[in-house]
C-alpha cells in the first residue's frame, strides 16, 4: 500500500466509522444474495468484500454458513505415512486382517482405499466391542469417502466439497518493484505473477517500471467452510505505467477458456511473445549494417541474439506450423515457424530440437521447439531470432505485434456490459478506499 494512501487515512479519522457502515451494508448484500450451498461458485463472485491492507480498512466479515455439528461419534485418527498399507493402518487402529478384508470386499467402490497417499487421514469409528462401524477416508480438504456399516457390508458415500469464491480488491503504488508493492498490498506471489503475466505483453516489468506506477485489481479468494484455501482468478485489473493506463477484464468463453481482454474486447495477449526465451539478456541487436563477429565483414544482423546457457529451452513465439527444422549454413540447426499467411519466425544455432519439433508439425505459442546451442557460425551458445512480416525481416524487439484473437463476435455484446460493470467496480472500490486520491485523479 502506498504511503500516500496511509496519509489520507490519517487525515480522515472518521474513516473507520465509515468503513464499519460500508462493511455492514456489504454484509447485508451478502446475506441477500448468498446462494444455496450447492449453487455454483460463479454467482458468489458477485459478492463484494473490499479488503485492501490492514492499515486502510478492516475486512468485512463474510457471512459463511456454520459447519454442520459433527456426529457424536468418537473418531480415532490415523495419518497415512509413507510406505503404509491399509493393513498397517488398520493394525495401528486396533483392527485386524478380517476388518481389512470386510471393508475391501463388502464396501462398494472400496478401490478408493487402495489409493492411499502419505499425509491423508483415516478416521475410525470403532465401538466398545472392537467393531468398525464407520471409516472416513479424508483424501483432501475437499474430498472424503465415508464407509458406514450395514447388514451385509458397508455403504459408501463420497463427499466433494465445493470452494466458494469471494471477490476482493487491492491496490498499490509502486516504489521500487511490482513484487514489493504487491506484497505490501497483501497479494500472494502467485497473484503478483498472474498480474505480471496479464500486463507483461504491454509492460516490461524489468525495464519499464517507474516509481509512482500503480495498480488495482479485483480478484477471487477461494474459501471452504469460512477458511481461505487458495487464491482464485484475477477478475479485473488496471495498471498505470508511466501515466499510461492499461485495463484488463477476464472473460470466460462459452468453451470455458479464461482470457484477458481490454474493455473494448481486444485480447491482452499478443499473437507473438516478444522474446523466445524468458528473462534473457540481449547480446546483439538487430542491425542491418553490423560487422559480423566471426566473418569480420559488414553483414546485416537480421535478428536479435539472446545470451543463454547451452540447453536453455526456446519457445515458439506464436501459434503456427514448423516449415523447416534442420541444418542451414551459418544458422546451424534452425527451426522456422510459419504463423498464418503473413508472419514467420526463425530460431538459429540450436543445440538440439524439442521432441515433436519437426517440419510440418503445428506448434502453440510458448511451446518449446529447441534448445540453445552454438551450431553454425556462432562464437558461443546463444539464440539468434528473426522475425518476418510479409517476407521482409523486422526488428523483433521493436516490431508492432498483432493482438491475439479478439473476443468471439457472439460473446462480445455480453462482454462489453461485463467490462463496463467491472470498471465501475474498480472505480468504486478505489473511491471507497481513498476518496481524496480518486477525486484528484
Ligand atoms: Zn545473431
Amino acid at each position: 500500500m502506498s504511503t500516500q494512501i496511509t496519509k489520507v487515512a490519517k487525515a480522515y479519522p472518521k474513516k473507520h466509522l465509515a468503513w464499519a457502515s460500508i462493511a455492514s451494508i456489504i454484509t447485508l448484500v451478502v446475506l441477500a444474495v448468498l446462494p444455496a450451498p450447492d449453487a455454483s461458485a460463479k454467482r458468489t463472485t458477485l459478492l463484494l468484500s473490499p479488503e485492501v491492507s490492514s492499515n486502510t480498512a478492516t475486512t468485512p466479515q463474510l457471512a459463511v454458513p456454520p459447519n454442520p455439528s459433527p456426529p457424536k461419534t468418537h473418531w480415532g485418527k490415523q495419518l497415512v505415512k509413507s510406505g503404509d498399507t491399509l493393513s498397517h493402518i488398520f493394525k495401528r487402529a486396533g483392527l485386524n486382517a478380517q476388518d481389512v478384508y470386510n471393508i475391501t470386499h463388502f464396501g462398494g467402490n472400496s478401490k478408493t482405499l487402495t489409493r492411499l497417499k502419505p499425509g491423508q487421514e483415516l478416521l475410525f469409528d470403532i465401538d466398545h466391542e472392537g467393531r468398525l462401524n464407520q471409516l472416513n477416508y479424508i483424501e483432501s480438504k475437499l474430498e472424503s469417502t465415508l464407509f458406514s456399516k450395514n447388514d451385509s457390508g458397508y455403504t459408501v458415500n463420497k463427499t466433494v466439497k465445493k470452494l466458494v469464491a469471494y471477490s476482493k480488491y487491492s491496490e498499490a503504488t509502486i516504489n521500487s518493484s511490482l513484487f514489493q508493492a504487491g506484497q505490501k498490498a497483501g497479494l500472494s506471489q502467485n497473484l503478483i505473477m498472474e498480474l505480471a503475466n496479464i500486463f507483461g505483453w504491454d509492460v516490461d516489468f524489468a525495464l519499464d517500471i517507474r516509481k509512482g506506477d500503480s495498480f488495482k485489481l479485483i480478484y477471487e479468494e477461494m474459501h471452504l467452510d469460512g477458511e481461505k484455501i487458495k487464491d482464485g482468478n484475477i477478475l479485473a485489473a488496471q495498471f498505470i505505467n508511466q501515466g499510461k493506463i492499461f485495463t484488463a477484464i477476464q472473460h470466460e468463453s462459452k468453451g470455458g477458456d479464461k482470457n484477458y481482454f481490454t474493455p473494448e474486447g481486444h485480447s491482452m495477449r499478443k499473437a507473438f511473445l516478444r522474446s523466445p526465451i524468458n528473462f534473457a539478456r540481449i547480446s546483439s541487436h538487430f542491425n542491418l549494417r553490423r560487422k559480423h563477429p566471426v566473418l569480420h565483414t559488414i553483414r546485416a544482423h537480421k535478428g536479435t541474439d539472446y545470451a543463454a546457457s547451452r540447453g536453455t529451452p526456446i519457445k515458439s513465439t506464436g501459434d503456427g506450423k514448423i516449415i523447416y527444422a534442420g541444418r542451414k549454413g551459418g544458422y546451424g540447426r534452425v527451426v522456422i515457424v510459419q504463423h498464418g499467411q503473413r508472419y514467420r519466425t526463425l530460431y538459429a544455432h540450436l543445440n538440439g530440437y524439442a521432441k515433436n519439433a519437426r517440419s510440418g508439425k503445428r506448434v502453440k505459442q510458448g511451446q518449446t521447439i529447441g534448445y540453445v546451442g552454438s551450431s553454425g557460425l556462432a562464437t558461443g551458445p546463444h539464440l539468434h531470432y528473426e522475425f518476418y512480416l510479409n517476407g521482409a525481416v523486422r526488428n523483433p524487439v521493436t516490431v508492432k505485434l498483432p493482438h491475439a484473437q479478439p473476443i468471439a463476435k457472439s460473446e462480445k455484446a455480453n462482454f462489453l456490459v461485463h467490462a463496463e460493470n467491472m470498471q465501475t467496480q474498480l472505480a468504486a472500490y478505489a473511491n471507497a478506499i481513498s476518496p481524496a486520491l480518486a477525486s484528484n485523479n
